[in-house]
């Protein structure tokens, strides 16, 4: 199954002579389960690029499709409850809410919708980060490495349809990177999540299944992990 498609993906700031296309011209599959990283030097729109998959940016011409979901269609309301209910974001300065225990930060999605945690889920996500004796205590009491992990907890803790990451080990050392991008390959190997992570580091990427290559916003080339269990 796929769970997000783009079609002839466009986005372009400014207009005439001073128009740049972040975008082009992008059509691309990512099927459900799958790790997907995005590579490509800087300013080649990787950053775009997950934005417009993931509802936070609107692409100027072509549709995203999240499921069934055709985000350009949407209008800010729809696309903020969807964000909020079918997508998981990381991001590289790990975003915790530093008043907020790891917990709570953790279980912040699902309170802001009103939910309660599936309890034996959220047993799944918790053991999987492994950080049960830190559960109570602040980000600025946590390294880098584990607060990566309970951003990335967070991100889960809803059961999205795709988790979104953008460079999420940019701040990391290659110790607390390894524990991070093992978290994230361990939820797509066991729990079939669908991860979308943008980043320049090529150790980072060897997590994936599959690397997407862009320049000047568009797609060049990709590589796929012809050990994975199924390629799309
Ligand atoms: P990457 O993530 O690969 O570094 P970006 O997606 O951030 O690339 O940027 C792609 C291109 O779009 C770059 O040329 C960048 O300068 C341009 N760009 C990105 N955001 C804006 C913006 N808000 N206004 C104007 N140009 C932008
Ligand atoms: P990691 O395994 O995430 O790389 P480190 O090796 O950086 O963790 O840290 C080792 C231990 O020191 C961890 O158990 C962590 O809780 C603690 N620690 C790291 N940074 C800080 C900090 N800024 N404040 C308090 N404790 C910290």
């Amino acid at each position: 199954a796929v769970a997000i498609r783009t079609f002839g993906l466009g986005r372009s700031y400014g207009s005439g002579e001073t128009r740049i296309d972040a975008l082009a011209d992008v059509s691309v599959e990512f099927g459900q389960g799958r790790f997907t990283a995005i590579m490509g030097p800087s300013g080649s729109g990787k950053s775009t690029l997950l934005h417009c998959l993931a509802g936070l940016d609107r692409p100027t011409s072509g549709q995203v499709l999240l499921g069934d979901v055709d985000l350009t269609r949407l209008d800010e309301k729809a696309l903020t409850h969807l964000r909020r209910d079918r997508v998981g974001f990381v991001f590289q300065a790990f975003n915790l809410v530093p008043t907020l225990t790891a917990l709570e930060n953790i279980t912040l999605p699902l309170d802001l919708a009103g939910r309660k945690p599936d309890p034996a889920w959220l047993d799944v996500v918790l053991t999987t980060i492994g950080l049960q004796d830190r559960l109570r205590h602040k980000p600025a009491e946590l390294s880098g490495g584990q607060q990566q992990r309970v951003a990335c907890a967070r991100a889960l803790v809803s059961r999205p349809h795709v988790v979104f990451a953008d460079e999420p080990t940019g701040n990391l050392d290659s110790r607390s990177s390894a524990d991070v991008l093992g978290f994230l390959h361990r939820s797509v190997r066991e729990f079939g999540q669908t991860v979308v992570m943008v980043t320049h580091d090529p150790t980072a990427a060897a997590y994936a299944d599959r690397v997407l290559f862009l320049a000047d916003g568009r797609l060049r080339s990709e590589l796929i992990d012809p050990t994975a269990e199924s390629v799309l």
